[in-house]
């Protein structure tokens, strides 16, 4: 006797939804297993080296939870699944699985920092490019903040390669030398990169001028997200445009993303009155204000960004990123270098 349409459906209906229910649990399983909590199930199963066939098809669901493409069915055909648990050791001997979102440390002063490198840090010890003995003390330095639960995002200066106001002045066109001072920034950007994720870091690297094959359009919102997860997000090529510079930038993407404090990274102890490295009276001011810092003339960093960090009351510390771990008692909430903000300082 021929079944009676009745049953046929709701035991077709059952069937299905086991099928998706368990579909659904191996990949957050495996997704789970590959340590990354932050993100939805089919994401992670993707992220721990695996795409999840739909049975009976050729299909696999891919990181975006949808199936692929004509084109990508073919490039996935192949893909062999073997999630892998990551794992990393950082500088100091601690290990932690990659990619979790860190507890953050209870005496946390700044939750959210945004780091601005000059080129002169990348410069280091070398008349120019980029000191890979530095970078490596950098990502150490990076690491030990990292490893408290700061969500660290960066951005990265040019000048160890080139300043467009140096070019122009040469005979380039300015605006001209300006995009090539922001691709300068990427170079560097794509360099610390590496070095960050050689120390066990996860990060990604968003660039406010499109080179997709390198780095992530900028999108404020998956910075955010980034952050959120743990990654340490380098922000690189500037603001995108000609005539403004690093410093601005810095000051843009930390109100951006919402940072606590922007930590300005130099080679000397703070704020002086003049050049400490050729004037030995100069004198280092603790604290000034935003007015102050304008009306003086400070040349540490530029007035725009001043401005910019005035106006939305963004505090900024100027400190010494050669001495060892001032990036971490700066975190932890020690009086390092010199601070700009409103009124009397902290
Ligand atoms: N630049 C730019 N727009 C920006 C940021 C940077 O045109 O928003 C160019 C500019 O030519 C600048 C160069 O990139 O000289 C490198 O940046 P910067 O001088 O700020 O680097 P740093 O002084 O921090 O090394």
């Amino acid at each position: 006797m021929r079944p009676s349409r009745g049953s046929t459906f709701p035991a077709l209906f059952f069937g299905i939804g086991c099928w998706v229910s368990g579909l659904y649990k191996v990949s957050k399983a495996v997704g789970q297993w590959a340590g990354d909590p932050g993100a939805g199930p089919w994401g992670l199963a993707v992220r721990g080296g695996c795409g999840y066939r739909v049975p009976g098809t050729r299909y696999r669901i891919g990181a975006e939870g949808r199936i692929p493409s004509t084109e990508n069915r073919v490039k996935r055909a192949h893909r062999v699944c073997i999630p892998r648990p990551v794992s990393c050791i950082l500088h100091d001997g601690t290990s932690r699985g990659r990619g979790y979102p860190l507890m953050p440390h209870e005496d946390l002063r700044y939750r959210r920092i945004l780091l601005k490198l000059s080129g002169e840090a990348f410069r280091g010890r070398q008349p120019y490019g980029i000191d890979y003995e530095f970078l490596q003390y950098m990502a150490q330095e990076i690491g030990s903040v990292h490893a408290l639960g700061v969500e660290v995002a960066i951005v990265v200066g040019g000048g160890n390669i080139l300043r467009g106001s140096e070019a122009a002045l040469q005979g380039l066109d300015r605006a001209l030398a300006d995009y090539i001072g922001m691709l300068a920034t990427l170079m560097n950007a794509l360099a610390l990169q590496d070095m960050l994720e050689r120390h066990g870091m996860v990060t990604r690297c968003q660039s406010a001028l499109e080179v997709k094959e390198v780095a992530e359009p900028l999108i404020r919102r998956r910075a955010i997200r980034h952050l959120e997860k743990g990654r340490i997000v380098i922000f690189a090529a500037g603001t995108g445009n000609p005539f403004f510079s690093t410093d601005t930038a810095a000051a843009l993407r930390a109100l951006e993303i919402k940072a606590q404090v922007l930590l300005k990274a130099t080679k000397v102890e703070g704020i002086f009155t003049d050049d400490p490295l050729k004037n030995l009276s100069a004198r280092k001011l603790a604290h000034v204000t935003y007015q102050d810092f304008l009306q003086m003339g400070l040349r540490v960093m530029d007035s725009t960004a001043i401005s910019l960090c005035m106006e939305h009351g963004l505090p900024v510390i100027v400190f010494n990123i050669w001495e060892p771990g001032n990036l971490r008692r700066i975190v932890l909430g020690e009086a390092v270098g010199s601070t700009i903000g409103p009124g009397q300082g902290p």
